[in-house]
């Protein structure tokens, strides 16, 4: 193929003493030690509306970080205009200088840009350094090398001729523009949502979450320093429902790369399908959405190794990871000394802000997320079928703190084994050792979502048939490792059911949804 191949961005340790952790701790300082004024970006012009909103990290609400500029209706309207504008330009500039962009955008990231974009998310977002440097460095500098790598072989793949004919596929951007609509709890997917159909020669109005603006803009500023042209990913801060109301409405619209909760995603397909006749085609619709992510455990499973799963893919990031681990389901043969691990572990997890960095534990996003934890944590006190067995204590005076939670439940089907919380909350039921066939089966029908899951068994007939029986449960199904932490290049990410399309963000799959084929046959 034409482009490097790419290996995975390798973690760095942030040990005591060494420079990254240096730069890191130096980056947060001078983030902390400033206000910045955050544009949005259209056409290339930073558009400062007056109209300022603050941004605080979660873990310390009083303290300002900066002040962003929130549009309105017309600077929707403003950035659909410039994307189409940029458009005929960048689609027919030749797939190797765009290649050439965003392969110089994942060295900026991992160069010059590490610490200022990891001190960022780890103010703004909550992130410890750990978590913020698998996300925010190294997940997507993968998704920019690696979908550059696969651009280059959808580009490269041509159709069979014959003698007298010629048949050739042209692979076309989309006819309009894409709508990138971002989360706040990876920095890499917020990037890779407006790169990938750009990429493909797309040009993009991207929303992100508002309690994301803080690490978006210097993602903005690494594309523009890439040479991102102007108006081929335009950045906005609008209200969601209005920045919609314009863009589902408006004939070149597309398509839309979305990931968030299932609710908006559902709403929007809904308005989308409504308004199907305005648009020129049929606008492609990528999306992830929620999880509500089991981990199973067999008889036979080590006892340690699910523990230490349950605790990181329950945990970390404060549980605001769509493929959190949120329903276990142990064998009563197991249950006690998984338990005694479990509250072990908890036991040595500190909490507070992220410029500790021993504290592996920190805020939710925002106070909204902060009550909706709270009060599942409330009802599940209330409920005589649950027990709390660790944490459940929460305190938002400082930061959005929420303590991580386990809760043990007699009744599968209880609210917090069913509803995705998004947050540090683990719901357990004990089931009776010998009835694992049943409890995979209670385990795919208890909620609509499939997104990841994970079987910890040593057996090789259970592993076999928890795959069988589990075969529609999740897009990313984990043997003996927790469900969190996707590769890009490794496994590829995504969900089915009511958790999305299942296009694997950081995929050939989802770069194909970027482009529509023409197909040319000539005869001599
Ligand atoms: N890809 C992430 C993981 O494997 C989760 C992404 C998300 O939360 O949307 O943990």
């Amino acid at each position: 193929f034409h482009t490097p191949k790419p290996v995975n961005e390798p973690v760095l340790s942030y040990a005591p003493g060494s420079a990254e952790k240096k730069q890191l701790k130096e980056a947060i300082a001078a983030a902390r030690s400033q206000q910045v004024d955050i544009p949005m970006y259209i056409g290339g012009e930073e558009v400062r509306t007056g109209n300022k909103h603050a941004l605080s990290p979660p873990h310390d609400h009083q303290h300002i970080l900066g002040y962003f500029h929130e549009g309105d209706a017309s600077h929707v309207e403003q950035a659909i205009q410039a994307a189409l504008n940029a458009k005929e330009a960048w689609e027919n500039l030749a797939w190797e200088h765009r290649a050439s962009i965003f392969l110089k955008a994942a060295d900026l990231i991992a160069g010059p840009y590490r610490a200022r974009l990891n001190a960022a998310t780890m103010l703004g977002q909550s992130k410890n350094a750990y978590q913020a440097e698998i996300d925010s460095a190294c997940e997507i500098i993968d998704f920019l090398r690696f979908n550059v790598h696969f651009m280059s072989q959808i580009y490269s793949q041509q159709p069979e001729s014959s003698p007298g004919i010629w048949n050739r596929i042209e692979q076309r951007a989309l006819e309009g523009f894409v709508f990138a609509l971002t989360p706040f709890n990876f920095t890499a997917i917020a990037g890779n949502l407006p790169t990938a159909p750009a990429m493909m020669g797309n040009t993009v109005v991207w929303k992100p979450a508002y309690t994301q603006i803080y690490s978006a803009q210097v993602l903005m500023q690494v594309f523009r320093e890439a040479g991102v042209p102007d108006g081929v990913i335009n950045l906005i801060y609008v209200d969601g429902p209005a920045a919609g109301e314009i863009i589902f409405n408006h004939p070149d619209f597309a398509g839309i790369h979305f990931t968030g909760s299932t609710g908006v995603f559902q709403h929007i397909w809904r308005t989308i399908g409504q308004n199907i006749a305005r648009y020129k085609g049929y606008p492609r619709i990528v999306g992830e959405t929620g999880g509500k992510d089991f981990v199973i455990a067999h008889k036979s499973a080590n006892a340690r190794a699910f523990a230490t799963a349950l605790v990181r893919g329950a945990f970390e990031y404060q549980g605001q990871k769509c493929s959190a681990a949120s329903r276990a389901y142990v064998p009563s043969n197991l249950w006690e000394e998984v338990k005694g691990y479990i509250i072990e572990d908890l036991k040595s997890i500190k909490m507070g802000g992220v410029e500790d960095f021993t504290n592996f534990f920190n805020a939710v996003i925002d106070e909204k997320s902060f009550d909706k934890i709270a009060n599942y944590i409330e009802a599940a006190r209330k409920d005589s079928k649950i027990k709390v067995v660790a944490g459940g204590r929460y305190d938002k005076s400082k930061g959005y703190f929420v303590e991580p939670t386990v809760l043990e439940t007699a009744d599968a089907s209880s609210v917090t084994m069913c509803e995705e919380i998004f947050g540090p909350v683990l719901t357990i039921y004990v089931y009776h050792a010998e009835n694992f066939e049943q409890t995979l089966e209670l385990a795919d029908k208890t909620s609509p979502y499939a997104l990841t899951g994970a079987l910890f068994a040593q057996d090789r007939y259970a592993i076999e048939l928890g795959e069988k029986k589990l075969l529609h449960s999740a897009g990313n199904f984990y043997i003996n490792d927790k469900p969190t932490g996707a590769v890009v290049g490794q496994q590829p990410f995504g969900g089915s059911r009511a958790s999305g399309t299942n296009d694997k963000a950081g995929s050939m799959i989802n770069l194909l949804r970027w482009v529509s084929p023409r197909v040319i046959k000539e005869t001599f």
